[in-house]
């Protein structure tokens, strides 16, 4: 009784601490490195969209939690027999759908370590390196990205998280005591309103409704033919609600809508923002990591007089999820309105420290994985791959203009095609082009998603991952004439 007592205990307790030893910590170290390097050359064989049906890996997995714990041989071999065929393969080459988006191997090197340190980044004192890289590798990347000096990086871990904290900010900026008094139950409150395009991201909706200024501050201005905000409808909007009384404080502009990565007129917005007095709130989620790109610039112009911008290096510059970036220029409001310190967390350094500028008291190390990802491919690393991406939509929607088949449904500013088959016979396009999705997306050989545009069902192919090449554009233009061909029988 006493040796079977024992041996449990050896086992469970395979160092002193009571964590796993040293040694088998570099054994199954080098076999995960090994297993991922192996996952990557191979994961072209895999399907792009997983295969499972609901439930089942959930139907796999044992109802309760291991009493004693397990060999993790055992663990590890689980994943590639339960938990690989329930995983959707983002960083498949033919992954086309929402924004493509792929990790880097130096990328997942910087999350191992993060991980490692295991660091809470709430005080300067608990995340000096934490507090300090992120400062300067987010004023490497608002360099890279010609962004204002006045404009300072705070890291979250979503644009929609960003956007959240821009709002609260520009909240906080009217001096209307809401931090103290909060929104409810106020007269001498006018309706706050805040202005986007009826194409921005449901973020910024979901910002509203979260920070108590409910849906009805919220309006959505319509669009031209291109999706891009209509700057002389957004200046009646504001001058119509100013009569009713209400208080325009905020837009948000996009730079790359989530739908179609349209540009709304920043130069145009900023003067009636300034007008105003409002904030400008720019969401680059998606299309900032372009702006690295010289020639793509552009697209972020008049943002030097934005007050806030967003952009994902998790989206298109090769950062494994999650790492979102807030450019600011009013690091003073955010602080403002989220700084609260309790007694237990006071120090006297004069130093950032990153509990001040959010919701969240700690922080997971991000800007290891940044750093390591821009030193490693260098700016004109990141800058080749990005153009090669929007080279590559390019092409794909040459192919479509060229076709009697297909067309464009949107222009393509950056590495996104919106689309449609379009064959002369066929009456109902909507159910046309949602059968033809399903198709592609079903044979596990690519992934595509979609749309709706002026009511139209749209395809999207996003091109964005670091292994997309010409051959994976090549390849889904022939699935998709395939399909179209076969559902046309
Ligand atoms: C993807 C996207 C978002 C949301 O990104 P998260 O980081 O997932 O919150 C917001 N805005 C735009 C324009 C996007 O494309």
């Amino acid at each position: 009784m006493k040796d079977e007592a024992n041996k449990v205990s050896e086992k469970a307790f395979a160092s002193e601490s009571g964590d796993m030893n040293a040694a088998d910590f570099r054994r199954y170290g080098r076999e995960m490195v090994d297993w991922i390097a192996d996952y990557f050359e191979n994961i072209e064989q895999l399907p792009v969209l997983s295969q499972n049906e609901p439930n089942e890996l959930k139907n796999a997995l044992p109802k309760s939690a291991p009493e004693t714990g397990e060999d993790f041989a055992d663990i590890f071999a689980d994943v590639e027999k339960l938990i690989l065929p329930a995983i959707t393969n983002w960083n498949h080459p033919n992954f086309h759908g929402l924004f493509s988006t792929s990790t880097s191997a130096v990328g997942i090197f910087g999350e191992m370590l993060s991980a490692a340190f295991d660091m809470k980044a709430m005080l300067w004192r608990t995340s000096p390196a934490s507090t300090e890289l992120e400062e300067v590798v987010l004023d490497w990347l608002r360099q890279i990205m010609n962004l204002d000096a006045g404009l300072k990086g705070i890291i979250y871990d979503t644009a929609s998280v960003s956007t959240l904290h821009a709002i609260a900010a520009a909240r906080e900026g009217l001096n209307l005591r809401i931090r103290e008094d909060g929104m409810s139950g106020r007269k001498d409150l006018p309706l706050l309103r805040i202005y986007t395009s009826e194409q921005s991201h449901s973020s910024v909706e979901k910002a509203v409704i979260l920070l108590g200024l409910g849906q009805k501050s919220l309006v959505k201005i319509p669009t031209n033919e291109r999706f891009e905000i209509d700057s002389i409808k957004l200046r009646e909007a504001i001058e119509t609600d100013k009569k009713y009384g209400f208080l325009p404080f905020c837009v948000v502009a996009t730079v790359g809508t989530t739908s179609t990565t349209s540009i709304d007129p920043i130069e145009e917005i900023v003067p009636i923002c300034e007008e105003n007095a409002m904030w400008l709130h720019v969401d680059a989620a998606y299309a900032g990591s372009a702006a690295i790109v010289p020639e793509l610039q552009s697209c972020l112009k008049g943002c030097e007089r934005a007050d806030s911008v967003v952009t994902n290096p998790h989206k298109w510059l090769f950062t494994p999820f999650d790492l979102s970036i807030l450019y600011c220029r009013h690091l003073d409001l955010l602080k403002k309105a989220f700084s609260l310190v309790p007694e237990y967390l006071k120090t006297n350094e004069t130093v950032t420290n990153q509990m001040d500028y959010g919701i969240q008291l700690g922080r997971r190390f991000r800007s290891l994985k940044l750093w390591f990802v821009i030193r490693y491919f260098g700016q004109t690393g990141l800058q080749t791959r990005i153009r090669e991406h929007c080279r590559l939509a390019k092409l794909f929607a040459l192919w479509i203009e060229k076709s009697e088949d297909w067309e464009l449904l949107a222009p393509v500013p950056f590495a996104l095609v919106c689309f449609r088959a379009c064959p002369k016979d066929v009456e109902d396009l909507n159910a046309l082009n949602e059968k033809l999705m399903n198709a592609v997306n079903e044979s596990g050989e690519a992934y595509i998603s979609h749309t709706k545009l002026n009511d139209n069902f749209t395809l999207r192919v996003s091109v964005g991952s670091i292994r997309a090449e010409e051959r994976h554009i090549e390849k889904l233009w022939n699935l998709l004439n395939e399909q179209l061909k076969s559902l046309k029988k």
